[in-house]
């Protein structure tokens, strides 16, 4: 089982998960059954999809999820891979915050709108801040839960860069409370995932968590 390249076993996992998501993506079914699968949905919710306010629709609805879901093309990894860059000594907390994400929840594949906040501690390696940015997209891009997403993201980012540390909190509305089932608008979940340094230093968290609530603003 000894493979030549020498990757730890996370981003092995990674490969195997790339090589899954590929499969996937060769049993995709085809635009023409994707839109006859909204014809039924229209049907279903009572409407007659050859009327003529409906007859384009089951193309843009599909359309529409081509662009939801454009992260499954992506490989988080890679992003993360393309950009290392040596620090120069910097060991100062990174902290891209305010990244405004709009995802679907994989239980109701209702929007859910958000923001996450990214922080790492750098040890030998940093990434551009666009590269953070186009990380929560890829993941926002799929059917989530949010604390799934929340987890994907730092495991990700201490996987390729294996920071002193990762911090990501993710603050989020989920339609499907809002808009359906208990209709609690304004009602918004938090999670975070703290590895390294975040976990185990509650003055480092604490920083975090100050930088993400004021920065320094108020
Ligand atoms: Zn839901």
């Amino acid at each position: 089982m000894n493979k030549q390249k020498n990757l730890n076993p996370e981003l092995k996992l990674a490969e195997t998960l790339a090589a899954e998501r590929q499969a996937a993506m060769a049993r995709r079914p085809s635009r023409d059954e994707a839109e006859q699968a909204i014809r039924t949905l229209i049907r279903w919710a009572g409407d007659d999809p050859d009327r003529e306010g409906l007859t384009g629709t089951p193309e843009r609805v599909v359309r529409a999820y081509g662009e939801y879901f454009a992260g499954y093309h992506d490989d988080p990894v890679e992003i993360l891979q393309r950009t290392f860059e040596e620090v120069e000594g910097y060991d100062e907390m990174v902290l891209l915050r305010d990244i405004r994400f709009e995802s679907h929840c994989e239980h109701h594949m209702a929007p859910i709108i958000g923001k996450a906040h990214i922080a790492y501690l750098p040890n030998h390696r940093v990434v551009g801040i666009s590269k953070l940015a186009r990380l929560v997209e890829v993941y926002a891009k799929r059917l989530q839960i949010q604390e799934k997403m929340t987890a994907q993201i730092a495991n990700t980012i201490q996987e390729v860069l294996q920071p002193l540390g990762v911090a990501v909190v993710i603050e989020a509305s989920h339609q499907c409370m809002t808009t359906r089932g208990v209709h609690k608008p304004g009602a918004a979940l938090a999670t975070s995932r703290m590895l390294g340094a975040f976990r185990k230093s509650a003055a480092t968290r604490r920083e975090f968590l100050a930088m993400i609530r004021g920065g320094g603003n108020d």
